[in-house]
């Protein structure tokens, strides 16, 4: 990825948009796909993952009409303002975006909050102010993790990889977006609530929205599949995840009620 070299491997979060490095998306139009390489960074709506516009060395170019209408458009032209550069944010200064849109979006799938943290014991999980680029994932998309668990990931993988194991991103950073879209579409459908809250954390309470975890797999294994337990990569996590920062959030009878997890890990 020739892109890489030179441009910002970091996504900045905002509210509504999501603010791209160019040379990781991919376009099905060749003239967007050009657009996309050359851009500094390009400005995406969570919600369905569209591209608003496009800042080039030439100035900012439209993707979508009336892009400037959009929701949260100014937070994002305000956080382009803040990183013109390519010069990646600090990690002492990541931040988190607020939560108060979350609790009317909650309402809007039918979920009680209140009601669904006590049952839990889940919290709400705040989004980071910008992401690092930590490599990619089995499906070649770029994988988003916290800064401080990206680099822990690497050194983790690599690690593993000395000793002869294979370990492979399956998921990272989800925003919040991401996760109502999962619901939207399953209650689409035809799914109860009841029955996608067995499966999925709702929106706002997975751990993948800080960042700070990812789901991980093996070669040839299907991906977040309890047969995972029987790997020769699990095995090593096992033995060696805690020297790197990293533990499973979901045990055998863990005290969320959530199904047992070996796959998801999380960096503290
Ligand atoms: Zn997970």
């Amino acid at each position: 990825m020739r892109a890489l070299r030179n441009r910002p491997a970091t996504l900045l979060n905002t509210a509504e948009i999501e603010l791209w490095p160019g040379g990781l998306l991919r376009a099905r139009a060749n003239r967007d796909a050009r657009l996309l390489a050359r851009a500094w960074r390009v400005l995406r709506r969570k919600r369905d993952g569209r591209y608003l516009a496009a800042m080039l060395p030439e100035g900012l170019m439209p993707l979508l009409p009336r892009w400037s209408d959009e929701p949260g458009i100014e937070e994002a032209l305000d956080a382009l303002d803040a990183h013109p550069g390519h010069r990646r944010p600090g990690v002492e200064r990541v931040g988190t975006l607020p939560l108060h849109r979350l609790h009317e979006r909650l309402g809007s799938l039918g979920v009680d909050a209140d009601g669904y943290a006590a049952r839990t014991g889940l919290e709400l999980v705040a989004e980071p102010g910008w992401l690092a680029f930590a490599g990619f994932d089995r499906y070649r998309r770029a994988l988003w993790l916290h800064p401080g668990a990206a680099g822990g990931w690497n050194r983790m993988r690599e690690a593993a990889r000395r000793e002869g194991v294979v370990l492979e991103a399956i998921s990272g950073y989800r925003s919040h977006d991401y996760q109502l879209g999962i619901f939207e579409r399953k209650r689409a459908r035809g799914l109860a609530l009841e029955e996608i809250l067995q499966v999925n954390a709702a929106p706002g309470y997975s751990e993948h929205h800080s960042g700070l975890a990812l789901d991980i797999g093996a070669p040839g294994e299907p991906p977040a599949e309890e047969s995972f337990e029987h790997t020769a990569a699990f095995a090593w996590l096992r033995d060696n995840a805690a020297a790197h920062g990293f533990g499973m959030s979901y045990p055998r009878d863990n005290p969320h009620g959530i199904v047992y997890e070996p796959w998801h890990w999380r960096f503290a």
